[in-house]
């Protein structure tokens, strides 16, 4: 349910998340009529600046590229819905200025209920701060108040617990909502759907008919002069431990209770806590080097030159449970490679062999992005007077299938979620804090906390990754198929 007399405030406002994610995902809400009647929007942050300034930086990433007067119209109202307060993230001060703005809007709603969603696009090192200062002074009285926070949620296991508790001082469990943005993607979602409901899929899930399984984020660029960010987190940190390996959970955790938060994130606890810490024996690290006319990580001026920090990461993690004993599961993702790509596949075990030789396995593929699909690849009688198997594919690709339906952004899907009260695609504190088990003691190492730093593999800018991929996950029992298979470039895809 979306409660009336709403305002949401955005701290971080003059950054980069809130202007080419928050802001424009708020509007697609506004435009489809998803917030709340009445709603306002409050940005928040150090930077000075008047209403107009902010509202032109706000709606900068808000795409209207064939000048839809429609939408450019619904831009100047959201315009309208929405303020600027500057002010410091450390001092009592600057929020009980922010308060009395909120109190200014919330004196004209029709009644006294006054509901506050604190949306923290900042840096992790003013969390608590804020977090502590808005409940002082910012948090309503008279209505629901809720507070979403965004990655990182620490460095290590206990990097993030002290994170955690010092934000639970303050705000409730039940009042925090933790984005993990891949869970506000559409495939992600569906996984539930595809599992669940259909006989078909279930049979299949398990050890017995799955050999390996790679759940792989592929980005064709590198860090592009912002490396100095990236290099204190490194890709582990950035992609596995938290996107991936919250894909891992849902694809693998049984079948919840039923669709309510609770019972959905209770299972996807218990299957993590199957899975024991990856060793270093189960990691392959990479770090791309010039090729193809691009500049190789250590050339961006902000990267420390003797950096080894990983720009592709592949780990195989294992989960102990009677439903996936024995399936190695390729947690891989890197930058500056060949392609823009996150996908689950699945590959299944061999046929009983006999009648057929050298055919190839079954693969189930979900694409996540771009362009979302899932297909299963399948051997058929080649059409015709031949005897011959070939791999094809039974498909389901959105475009095709669903051609008038829009998909809405991950983060619209989850400020939505934020805003009815649905926790369902958040992270919640036990799934952190076994996640980061998960993956403590191999950063520790790569930090260098357990004798020297590991030196990645070099692999080119624009290349698949770094030249022992193939053979690592081989090792894990993947078979490239025996026989061609290709799409029909006529397809959309
Ligand atoms: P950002 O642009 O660096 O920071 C947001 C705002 O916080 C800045 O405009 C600045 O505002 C203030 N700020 C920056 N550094 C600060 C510091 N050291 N101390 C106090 N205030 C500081 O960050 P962002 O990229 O928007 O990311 C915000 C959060 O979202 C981070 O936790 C990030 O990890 C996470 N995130 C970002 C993205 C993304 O696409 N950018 C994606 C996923 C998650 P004022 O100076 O005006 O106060
Ligand atoms: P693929 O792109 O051929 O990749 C299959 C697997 O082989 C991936 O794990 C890939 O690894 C690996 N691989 C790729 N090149 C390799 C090489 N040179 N040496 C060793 N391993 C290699 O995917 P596919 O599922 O067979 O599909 C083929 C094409 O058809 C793709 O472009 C796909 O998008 C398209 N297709 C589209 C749809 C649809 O849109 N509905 C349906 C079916 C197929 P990495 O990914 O880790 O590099």
């Amino acid at each position: 349910q979306l409660r009336d007399n709403t305002v949401i405030v955005v701290f971080g406002a003059s950054g980069d998340l809130a202007k080419k994610k928050t802001y424009p995902a708020l509007f697609g809400l506004y435009r489809n009529g998803y917030l709340p009647r009445d709603v306002h929007i409050v940005g928040y942050a150090r930077t000075k600046m008047d209403d107009k300034e902010y509202q032109k930086r706000t709606t900068a990433y808000i795409k209207n590229p064939n000048d839809d007067p429609e939408i450019a119209a619904k831009i100047e109202e959201f315009k309208k819905i929405s303020t600027y307060v500057s002010g410091g993230y450390e001092d009592s001060p600057s929020f009980q200025n922010l308060a009395k703005h909120l109190q200014s809007i919330e004196k004209n709603y029709p009644s006294r209920e006054t509901n506050r969603l604190f949306y923290l696009a900042l840096p992790p090192s003013v969390f608590v701060p804020v977090a502590t200062h808005t409940k002082e002074c910012c948090y309503s009285s008279m209505g629901i108040n809720r507070i979403i926070v965004e990655k990182p949620f620490g460095k290590d296991l206990d990097s993030c617990r002290e994170l955690l508790s010092s934000l639970k001082q303050s705000w409730k469990e039940e009042e925090t909502y933790r984005i993990d943005h891949y869970l506000g993607k559409e495939m992600v979602k569906n996984l539930l759907v595809l599992r669940f409901a259909n006989v078909a899929m279930g049979a299949a899930w398990d050890k017995n008919s799955i050999s390996n399984v790679q759940i792989s984020f592929k980005e064709p660029f590198g860090t592009q002069g912002r490396g100095g960010y990236f290099d204190e987190f490194g890709i582990i940190r950035d992609v596995l431990q938290n996107h991936l390996l919250q894909v891992l959970s849902i694809l693998t955790m049984e079948r919840p209770v039923s669709f309510s938060s609770e019972d959905i994130r209770d299972e996807k606890v218990k299957v993590l806590r199957a899975i024991p810490p990856i060793t270093k024996e189960d990691v392959l690290l990479g770090q791309y080097v010039a090729g193809n006319n691009e500049p190789g990580y250590l050339d961006d001026d902000t990267v420390p030159k003797d950096s080894v920090c990983p720009t592709f990461a592949a780990t195989v993690l294992r989960i102990n449970n009677e439903r996936w004993e024995g399936v190695p599961f390729i947690l891989k993702a890197g930058k500056a490679l060949n392609e823009a790509k996150v996908e689950i596949r699945m590959q299944f075990k061999d046929v009983t062999q006999g009648i057929f030789k050298d055919i190839s396995r079954n693969e189930l593929v979900i694409r996540i992005q771009p362009s979302e699909a899932v297909y299963l690849k399948l051997n058929s009688k080649t059409p015709g007077y031949s005897f011959r198997a070939i791999p094809t594919e039974m498909d389901l690709t959105y475009k095709r299938r669903f051609t008038d339906t829009k998909i809405p952004e991950a983060y619209e899907a989850l400020i939505l979620d934020a805003l009815k009260g649905d926790h369902s695609n958040f992270v919640r504190d036990d799934e952190l804090d076994v996640a980061w088990k998960i993956f403590t003691p191999i950063l520790h190492w790569i930090d260098g906390r357990a004798g020297p730093r590991p030196r990645p593999s070099p692999y080119p800018y624009g290349s698949r990754g770094p030249k022992e991929l193939d053979s690592f996950i081989e090792k894990q029992g993947y078979k490239r198929p025996e026989a061609d298979y290709s799409w029909p470039t006529t397809n959309l895809s």
